[in-house]
């Protein structure tokens, strides 16, 4: 049997490395323009970092969907399966709320969760994060959002879309999930196993489930929106003017939750049709107390999160499939013996300035000028005999044939010139 990459994992092949360029770039540009600034965190933690940002009362699904393990020194450790939480512990280990408020911090990378594989949902996958630490004002709120939009739309995507909502402060979600309990208690039975287990943990969550069976139930009842108390109504208007004020398009969503109990206030998504079933690009919101809860001083932050794989399907439903440009200057092909050796020493000087390859053994013209063709390169240089005694190599443009012995010393000018 041939050898396989665990289920729900994938590699990145050399095709696919230009849209990571680009997209990481894209992400760069814009999430630096605005302050922030890269952390990269280990991918796996002590395992209490994420019990204690995950709490008692988050669902069951969470806990068991992590990658966690004894090492050899006893030590529970879980590969991490969202950033913020790691993230948030390297603030508090670093003593960055000591830093001007607030502290932007920006990642991507790798995460882990032992979930059901299907299109867009995968054990090992990636993720872009920010977080903005230190501000209790709508105002943070309301950056996250336009970054998380500007970010997709430096990266290429124009029909992605952002669902606002808010949870509320604590005693609203818990007046909803008491509303929630109380309307779907008499009709548990009807509900799915995920959502009867929910209900129970975090109400809330039975809104997220895709089962129409669940769904159905849903119908007609009241949404966390219909339950925000005056701060979190007044704070929800303001995301909306700051957002409305620099035309960044959203659409509010009465019923968004988030899948963690420290959420607080605004959450969002950020949405796009046709990347089948699992349509979040990414999501976020504001966490004050979290920080807190991890062994840190009380600051607030609000963040976000967007899955690459995802992303990358966008992209490609849009059109947008960047390519690697890096095509070789030059392929070398040692026409004899002696010539092996002199090429490479050249191809070792040239790679200072351009990208050079060669053939690993003499060929003769005709099939050291297929294998140049193959590899892309714009020249074709040969060298065998003649070219020794005249100190050259033939030059050989591949697109138009144009050919011209060059001496060695000429070659980068030749190559930069015709470029
Ligand atoms: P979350 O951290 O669960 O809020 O997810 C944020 C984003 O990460 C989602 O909108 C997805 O784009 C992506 N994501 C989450 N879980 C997975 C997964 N198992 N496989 C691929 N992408 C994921």
């Amino acid at each position: 049997m041939k050898p396989q990459a665990v289920k729900g994992t994938h590699d990145v092949l050399p095709d696919e490395q230009p849209l990571w360029r680009h997209l990481l770039a894209a992400v760069e540009l814009e999430l630096s323009r605005a302050g922030a600034r890269r952390l990269t965190t280990p991918v796996f933690e002590y395992s209490e970092v994420f019990d204690k940002s995950v709490g008692d009362s988050a669902d069951l699904v969470v806990q068991k969907e992590m990658y966690s393990f004894e090492d050899r020194g006893g030590r529970q450790l879980t590969l991490r399966p969202e950033f913020t939480a790691g993230v948030l512990r390297a603030f508090i280990e670093h003593g960055m709320h000591t830093l001007p408020r607030p502290v932007k911090l920006w990642s991507a990378g790798p995460l882990f969760r032992a979930e059901n594989v299907q299109r867009g949902r995968y054990r090992q996958f990636h993720q872009i994060n920010l977080e903005i630490v230190g501000l209790p004002q709508a105002l943070a709120d309301a950056e996250a959002v336009q970054l998380l939009y500007r970010v997709l739309h430096r990266s290429g995507l124009r029909r992605h879309h952002v669902r606002l909502g808010s949870v509320g402060d604590p005693q609203d979600r818990a007046a909803y999930n008491a509303y929630l309990r109380e309307q779907l208690a008499p009709k548990v039975e009807a509900l799915s196993e995920t959502s009867r287990r929910r209900l129970e943990l975090n109400p809330m969550r039975v809104l997220d489930s895709k089962a129409d069976q669940d769904q159905a139930l849903l119908v007609g009842l009241k949404r966390p929106i219909d339950f925000l108390g005056e701060g979190a109504r007044a704070h929800l208007d303001e995301v909306r003017g700051y957002l409305d004020a620099w035309g960044v398009p959203y659409e509010i969503d009465p019923a968004i939750v988030r899948g963690l109990d420290y959420y607080r206030r605004t959450a969002f998504e950020v949405h796009f049709e046709g990347i089948g079933a699992q349509s979040a690009l990414g999501g976020g919101g504001r966490y004050d107390g979290l920080i807190e809860r991890l062994g840190g001083p009380p600051l607030p932050g609000v963040g976000w999160a967007v899955g690459i794989e995802r992303v990358f399907d966008a992209l490609a439903q849009e059109g947008v499939a960047p390519v690697d440009e890096d095509r070789p200057a030059l392929f070398l092909v040692p026409l004899d013996e002696p010539a092996v050796l002199e090429v490479t020493r050249l191809a070792i000087a040239l790679r200072d300035h351009v990208r050079v390859e060669h053939s690993y053994q003499p060929r003769n013209p005709g099939k050291g000028l297929k294998e140049a063709d193959r590899s892309g390169a714009a020249f074709a240089g040969l060298r065998g005999g003649s070219e020794r005694e005249q100190g050259v190599l033939q030059v050989k443009h591949l697109a138009s044939g144009e050919q011209a012995p060059v001496a060695e010393g000429e070659l980068l000018r030749y190559l930069l010139e015709r470029r």
